[in-house]
């Protein structure tokens, strides 16, 4: 009843206390103590979503397809196969064959590859960090198969995300808007929603997240508004990456 009221408050008036309340409140919850962060990577660890863009705007408009750069942000989530579908379907009213969408998603990664290197999101390091000190267990939840970010992780986020802490496009058939993700990583580190905080920063991956039934915490970090996040059922809204990792401290205190 107070969920519209609360849409029109800016992250910072947002108060933690309340969105845990809300969040308890709707799944029954008399407590709520997180064992596990399952964390989003394009757009939420890496700052990757702009490469991402491009590297599709260059495949699709390339076969023809009419397209925009832009709405590749909102694909943002799903994987590859799935938004090779949605424009196949856009163009040609079909899906693509197993084997096209193979092949298309191959040079799509090698677009992506031979871009310059990403940086880490600020603050996501510091965000990770501090989840690890609370004895919170972070699993990484990504719609990606990319090797070029996979293969960086144990680097930028050392001991965030060993192998068997990790659901990439290779363990999932749904993938997000779904929540299949999201539950995968429960079963891997055996907790259950109740005890599980997720973290994206796209508006299908909120919606996974919500729709697993975790705590879910939408980021702002691209071109997104946050009422897109809001809308697909966050918990809570950081307008940025910095201000997630100063604020999650305050959030992990107030429970
Ligand atoms: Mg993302």
């Amino acid at each position: 009843e107070t969920g519209t009221k609360v849409c029109c408050l800016k992250p910072e008036q947002m108060n933690e206390q309340e969105a845990i309340e809300r969040y308890m409140h709707r799944h029954g919850l008399n407590d709520f103590s997180p064992k596990a962060a399952l964390i989003d990577m394009d757009g939420t660890l890496y700052d990757s979503m702009g490469h991402h863009a491009d590297a599709w705007y260059k495949l699709i408009s390339g076969l023809g397809i009419e397209c925009c750069r832009e709405e590749f942000f909102l694909y943002e989530g799903r994987t590859g196969v799935s938004t090779i579908n949605l424009l196949f379907n856009r163009a040609y009213g079909h899906d693509a064959t197993p084997e096209e969408a193979r092949e298309l998603y191959k040079t799509k990664t090698e677009l992506f590859s031979a871009m310059p290197p990403v940086d880490p999101m600020p603050g996501a390091r510091a965000m990770v960090d501090t989840l690890l000190s609370r004895d919170i267990t972070t699993v990484l939840v990504t719609g990606s198969g990319q090797n070029t970010l996979l293969n960086r992780l144990d680097t930028d986020f050392p001991g965030a995300f060993p192998d068997g802490r990790r659901i990439t496009s290779h363990d999932v058939k749904f993938g997000k808007p779904h929540p299949e993700p999201f539950l995968r990583a429960m079963e891997l580190v055996g907790v259950s929603a109740e005890q599980s905080i997720a973290i994206d920063n796209a508006p299908m991956g909120v919606k996974s997240g919500a729709a697993s039934g975790a705590f879910t915490i939408g980021v702002v970090t691209g071109p997104i508004p946050e009422e897109e996040l809001w809308n697909a059922g966050a918990d809570i809204v950081y307008s940025s990456m910095p201000q997630l990792a100063r604020r999650i401290q305050h959030l992990l205190n107030t429970l």
